[in-house]
């Protein structure tokens, strides 16, 4: 009989713990397990800030996948996804294309620029490796090229931070600590840098306990960033910004660098694939799948999943992609199993910490407020936990972060 073809697009938080999870649930003659992923490596897209800022080497923040799946469990493709077509059952890749029973889509998301003119054309993102290593070295370009220039161009050391939410702020913590090194290795005065972190909303990292938040912007306006709050950047352009208040006349902000952080949707395969999105993300059963559609799970950034408390969508987090893994990976192995009655998924959130720099950090874990040393060491403990949960303690102790300080 031939066994059911499972195929996961996608070796980010998500496609990967589904991956590892079913490796160890299902046996290879009940089985075909294939993940498709665009590179051999993951990147941990949680730690992608301090790579862009230049604080942690971009291969520390990435590993093979060969080395953490089981290969006679399951077949690595290294290859892009281009389209789902879900009546065939099949995936086109750009390279050839696969067919599957059941289709997991681990494919993340993608920056939402809200249609702010610019931002595309002349904006840095967070997004991968290579958008990171791009950052870092346009960053280390401006000052190198600063010093060099007879006619100094103070907007070469002016960098905007497009919003507050989480990625903005964790780069701002990074970018705080690196602004020195860089001053002293390209001999450039300190006070002639500008870090400007712009946020439409009237508050930084909204959800957040206000306390903290106030801990957050005293740290990093000490380290010298100005917060422009409840300002919108209306467009952005090969100098810099335009950006104001409601009501009031835009200001214009110089920059060579501008950061784009502040928004997340879907992948755009989800909607060229013609699945019902909001912002290219899906609404999922409670059980991970697509309304209708039995046989394809979708997970992680690239799905919605309500929080029924509130009615509202659980934050797009890599802890929520990586419990999601686990839960689709038991509910495929049921499936195959001929079982019909599938696991409920129920986020398990144990705390949220926002990392300020390499030693500094706020956070809630199991309810109690850390901020500080302690909340950077809780932070370590959480970036280590989930190097753990997919490649075991050897891989762990190989990437792991253990500076205490
Ligand atoms: P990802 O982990 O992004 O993985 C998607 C994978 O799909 C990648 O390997 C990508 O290469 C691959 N891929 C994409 N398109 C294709 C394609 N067409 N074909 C083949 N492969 C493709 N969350 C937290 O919980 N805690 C944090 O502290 C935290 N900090 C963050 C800091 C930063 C700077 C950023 C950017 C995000 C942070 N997040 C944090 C959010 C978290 O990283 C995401 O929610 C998480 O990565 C989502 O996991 P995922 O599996 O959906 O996607």
């Amino acid at each position: 009989m031939r066994k059911p073809k499972v195929v996961i697009l996608g070796a980010g938080y998500g496609g990967l713990m589904t991956a590892v999870t079913m490796q160890k649930l299902v046996g290879v003659n009940d089985v075909e397990i294939v993940l498709v992923n665009k590179n051999d490596y993951h990147y941990e897209t949680t730690w992608l800030h301090e790579a862009s800022a230049g604080t942690l080497h971009h291969d520390r923040v990435r590993y093979e996948i060969r080395d953490v799946i089981d290969r006679n469990k399951v077949e690595f493709i290294q290859d892009t996804a281009v389209e789902i077509k879900k009546e065939e059952k099949k995936v086109i890749l750009e390279n050839g294309e696969v067919d599957y029973d059941y289709l997991v889509v681990a494919l993340g998301g993608e920056p939402e620029t809200f249609g702010i003119k610019g931002l595309k054309e002349y904006a840095f993102g967070i997004v991968n490796v290579n958008s990171s290593r791009q950052l870092r070295e346009h960053l280390e370009y401006q000052f190198a090229t600063y010093n060099m220039e007879e006619e100094k161009k103070e907007e070469r050391l002016s960098i905007v931070v497009g919003g507050a939410g989480f990625t903005g702020i964790e780069f701002l913590g990074e970018l705080t600590n690196r602004i020195p090194e860089l001053c002293h290795e390209y001999d450039v005065d300190f006070n002639k840098v500008k870090i400007t972190c712009v946020e439409a909303a009237p508050t930084i990292l909204p959800g957040f306990d206000e306390d903290l938040v106030q801990y957050a912007v005293s740290q990093l306006e000490r380290k010298g960033v100005e917060f422009l709050i409840g300002t919108a950047i209306k467009e952005c352009t090969s100098v810099g910004i335009i950006a104001g208040k409601k009501d009031e006349e835009p200001i214009e902000i110089k920059a060579a660098t501008v950061v784009w952080a502040a928004g997340i949707r879907g992948n755009s395969i989800i909607e060229k694939s013609g699945f019902e999105a909001m912002r290219g993300r899906v609404k999922v059963q409670t059980d991970l799948r697509v309304p209708g559609q039995d046989n394809i799970f979708i997970i992680g950034d690239s799905s919605l999943f309500i929080n029924e408390e509130i009615n509202r969508p659980y934050p797009p987090t890599a802890q929520i992609a990586m419990q999601q893994g686990q839960c689709c990976a038991r509910n495929l192995a049921a499936l195959i199993k001929g079982k019909t009655d599938l696991e409920v998924f129920k986020p398990n959130i144990k705390g949220t910490v926002c990392s300020l720099g390499e030693d500094d950090a706020i956070g809630v874990v199991y309810g109690k407020k850390l901020r500080g040393g302690k909340a950077s060491l809780m932070k370590k403990v959480v970036d280590n936990r989930s190097l753990f949960m997919i490649g075991g303690a050897s891989l762990m102790l190989k990437k792991g972060k253990f500076k205490v300080f």
